[in-house]
């Protein structure tokens, strides 16, 4: 199968994810003047997000303008490549890779790159997923701010609605409903008390309006915005059919990588962004990026 891919379809490099992580990937390899291909699904995490923040240079911008830029400033180096496209399999063999598509090409290189990110198990609560990225979020440095030091609620569905709680009020005025999902200990009970949360016990039925919160007994508390931690997967098969060692972070898995290169457990396959490290952001992953995209590189030049 390696072997008798035409000579378009293999490259010095693949990229999984064309998003902040891939791109930035992407970009010193192209500079080097090296043979990159993206192949990107086009789901990025932050899609349901009117503006992003906390990116210097792109502070309050949509995030689909500031991946479209990126997208357009990196397709101006001829080496690159771009599938729009989904990857279902990736193979090593032979000291090189192998990644399928959903169209049925399969193309080759030397180095891979996962940037795919990862997927929002969001909790299930009715009215609650409709509003993500919109009246819900988890992340309060992206979308606390504008929230005008209103009326927050943290809607807890384990213990970590405890850190949220501890922080929001940097933020606004907030009620923790511990929504028979966290039972705050004496001593967390007296942090939070200490920061002027107020904490509602009985039990969350849904969303209504904006950012209402309807309870079990019928009362309906409108709030200006809602925090809520869920759970995240791995976006892309690809890290698990390699091999690739995992670690548990406190809200899901992802991909072990060396800190310097990035470089996961699998030699020759680096990670970057959301996929390979605990909590991401957009600077981050595209940090992460550089970072793997110029250990991808180095590596194809010292070994
Ligand atoms: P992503 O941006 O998620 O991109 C992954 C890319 O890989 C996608 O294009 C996807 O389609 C593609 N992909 C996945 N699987 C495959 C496959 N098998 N084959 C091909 N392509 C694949 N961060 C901030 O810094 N500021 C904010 O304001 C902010 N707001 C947010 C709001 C919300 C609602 C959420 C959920 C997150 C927010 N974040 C914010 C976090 C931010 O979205 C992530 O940290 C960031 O998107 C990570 O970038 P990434 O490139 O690693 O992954
Ligand atoms: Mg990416």
């Amino acid at each position: 199968m390696l072997t008798t891919e035409s000579p378009s379809r293999a490259f010095d490099a693949i990229v999984l994810g064309g998003s902040y992580a891939g791109l930035s990937a992407a970009l010193p390899l192209a500079r080097a003047r090296r043979r990159v291909l993206v192949i990107d699904a086009g789901v990025r995490r932050n899609r349901f997000a009117a503006t992003s923040h906390n990116f210097l240079g792109q502070d309050g911008r949509a995030p689909a303008a500031i991946a479209a830029d990126g997208r357009s400033q990196l397709m101006a180096y001829p080496t690159v490549q771009w599938v729009d496209d989904t990857a279902v399999q990736a193979t090593a063999a032979a000291g090189a890779f192998a990644v399928s598509v959903t169209a049925g090409d399969t193309f080759t290189a030397r180095r891979l790159v996962l940037a795919t990110g990862v997927v929002d198990d969001l909790p299930p609560l009715e009215g609650l997923a409709e509003r993500w990225g919109r009246h819900v979020f988890h992340c309060p440095y992206c979308h606390g701010y504008e929230l005008d030091q209103g009326r927050i609620g943290v809607l807890a569905f384990g213990p970590l609605a405890f850190h949220h709680a501890m922080m929001l009020p940097d933020w606004g005025q907030v009620t923790l409903f511990t929504n028979a999902a966290f039972e705050p200990e004496p001593e967390q009970r007296a942090a939070l008390t200490a920061r002027g949360v107020v904490t509602e016990a009985v039990p969350v039925r849904r969303i209504v309006d904006a950012a209402t919160v309807e309870l079990a007994d019928g009362r309906q508390l409108p709030m200006d915005g809602l925090f809520a931690m869920g759970r995240t997967h791995m976006a892309g098969p690809a890290a698990e059919q390699l091999g690739c060692a995992f670690d548990e972070g406190p809200m899901g898995t992802f991909i072990r990588t060396d800190p310097l290169t990035k470089e996961t457990t699998v030699p020759g396959v680096f990670a970057c962004g959301d996929a390979a490290r605990a909590a991401g952001s957009v600077a981050l992953a595209a940090g992460d990026g550089v970072m793997a995209g110029v250990g991808a590189h180095q590596s194809l030049i010292f070994r």
